[in-house]
């Protein structure tokens, strides 16, 4: 059954009332609607709790996808948890601190990818450090210069926006897409896009924060070499 997922469209809501909907398998609690993140794109499933009217409490590990079609999440309790059935209904409420944390880290990643125009080959979300590896053919990148570069987008204060597209849109625009190992999920018929303004536009199933200041000051931390063409920036908080 598909979740309604609410992070999409409002990435700062940090509770949901739902009903559990299904269990799976492997014990996931699938919800009506969440604001859970569910890991997918280098960002991983957000922990928190499921609470149910009785005040019985279920931590959340985490949260994946079960389907390849990115329609439905099951909520993965931590290990010994009480156990809860289809219909009950919950309060979810994610760690909000780690998840805000995350929002300006994955928003800093668009903007690195906007300094480092080259395609994008992996990446990963961190609380406070995170990394996105590029396809680049010569060396030669200079930390503190992209460090600048990117503070300068964040300080510039520009709005980060979503909306949507259709599958047809995005294949007439295949510019459009700089991550060459996570595809944009397409098959459902449209596509979120993400916009930074005037610094970047790509498809991004990620939550974000509002505006670049939110970000803060973020400093590369460290430039690897990965593979003959591919080097890891790492970026983080500062
Ligand atoms: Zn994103």
């Amino acid at each position: 059954m598909a979740t309604d997922c609410l992070f999409r469209d409002d990435s700062y809501l940090k509770s949901c009332d739902a009903r559990v909907v299904a269990l799976t398998e492997q014990g996931g609690l699938v919800l009506d609607r969440t604001v859970f993140y569910a890991t997918s794109g280098g960002q991983p499933g957000d922990t928190g709790t499921l609470t149910t009217s009785a005040g019985v409490t279920v931590p959340i590990a985490t949260a994946v996808y079960t389907d390849a079609a990115k329609s439905e999440i099951a909520h993965v309790p931590a290990p010994g948890s009480p156990a809860l059935k289809v219909g009950d209904t919950v309060t979810a409420a994610v760690d909000w601190d780690k998840r805000y944390a995350r929002m300006r880290m994955h928003t800093a990643l668009h903007l690195l990818s906007a300094v480092l125009p080259y395609a994008v080959t992996g990446g990963s979300v961190g609380e406070t450090e995170s990394r996105l590896d590029f396809d680049i053919p010569e060396a030669g990148l200079d930390k503190d210069d992209i460090t600048t570069k990117v503070n300068a987008m964040i300080g510039g204060n520009a709005a980060v926006s979503s909306r949507w597209i259709s599958d047809a849109e995005l294949e007439a625009n295949p510019g459009l897409v700089k991550t060459m190992s996570v595809k944009p999920p397409m098959g459902t018929g449209r596509v979120r896009l993400i916009e930074i303004a005037g610094l970047d536009l790509q498809p991004c199933g990620g939550t974000h924060v509002r505006t670049t200041e939110e970000i803060g000051k973020v400093q590369v931390t460290q430039i690897e070499k990965k593979g003959k063409q591919n080097r890891r920036v790492r970026l983080a908080l500062v």
